[in-house]
């Protein structure tokens, strides 16, 4: 049988993944930002890398919840959202896509730090209490990723959040009720027309029954330009939920 290229890839990916948590647990902590060795009993992130990351505080925009430079005026909704529809109520992140968050974001997703998940959910945990009244949520969905990036990937970082979230506030997750068809064209490529255009029917729900009247909480590592949580919300809504909101660990704030 013919070797194609990509089979032999990703269980290599995997062992490299296994002996680099084999590593981990024989070496002291680390920070994952920057490799800085820690204290014994520390975990996560240096006290350096930790004083970097831009929490957002408000004013920012009442429906996206990108924060506003200007410290002066009250939240209120963003030029963005006044003139899009947004289909999420509103969307809510902890911290701004750049420097060491943006960092242990990458080394969570790419490069296998998967215990990185317990302190990134911890801060959102930590966000979904202060936005939002507990008992005003139903349910969490995380946003789905295609069968063949999960492949690839080994998991899917929403989900984790959503497990982890899940266990810390009580709210159950549905992980099959929405699902995502086939791969879309790397968002980094696309504006954000071309985004939204390209994922058009990519999303569905299945088992109707499970979501009807449901608040629900869509919670994903980054909101971007937020096309894909857009989506998310619209396709739920049609699918018979009450209301939608979106929680991220961060908000990239450039390409809004
Ligand atoms: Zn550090
Ligand atoms: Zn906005």
């Amino acid at each position: 049988m013919p070797v194609v290229a990509g089979q032999d890839r990703y269980p290599l990916e995997r062992i490299m993944k296994f002996r680099s948590t084999l590593f981990q647990f024989f070496l002291p902590p680390q920070c994952p930002c920057c490799e800085k060795f820690l204290e014994e009993d520390r975990q996560g992130f240096c006290s350096n890398c930790l004083s970097e990351i831009r929490w957002i505080v408000p004013p920012f925009c009442s429906v996206c919840g990108i924060p506003f430079m200007s410290k002066e005026i009250e939240s209120h909704p963003c030029g963005a959202c006044a003139s899009h529809r947004k289909y999420f109520t509103m969307a809510r992140a902890l911290g701004t896509f750049e420097g060491s968050l943006q960092e242990a974001i990458h080394r969570w997703k790419y490069e296998g730090k998967t215990h990185l998940t317990a302190f990134f959910a911890e801060w959102m945990a930590e966000g979904l209490n202060r936005f939002w009244e507990r008992d005003s949520l139903d349910l969490l969905i995380p946003v789905p990723l295609h069968r063949q990036r999960l492949r690839e990937r080994g998991f899917n970082q929403a989900l984790l959040l959503a497990k982890e979230l899940s266990r810390r506030t009580g709210l159950p997750y549905q992980k099959s009720i929405l699902q995502k068809k086939e791969p879309t064209i790397p968002q980094v490529k696309l504006s954000g027309i071309e985004r939204e255009k390209g994922l058009r029917r990519t999303f569905h729900v299945v088992e109707k029954e499970k979501l009807l009247g449901k608040s629900v909480l869509l919670v994903d590592d980054v909101y971007t330009t937020g096309a894909t949580v857009n989506e998310c919300s619209k396709v739920l809504l049609k699918g018979g939920a009450g209301r939608v909101d979106v929680l991220t660990l961060a908000h990239a704030i450039k390409s809004s």
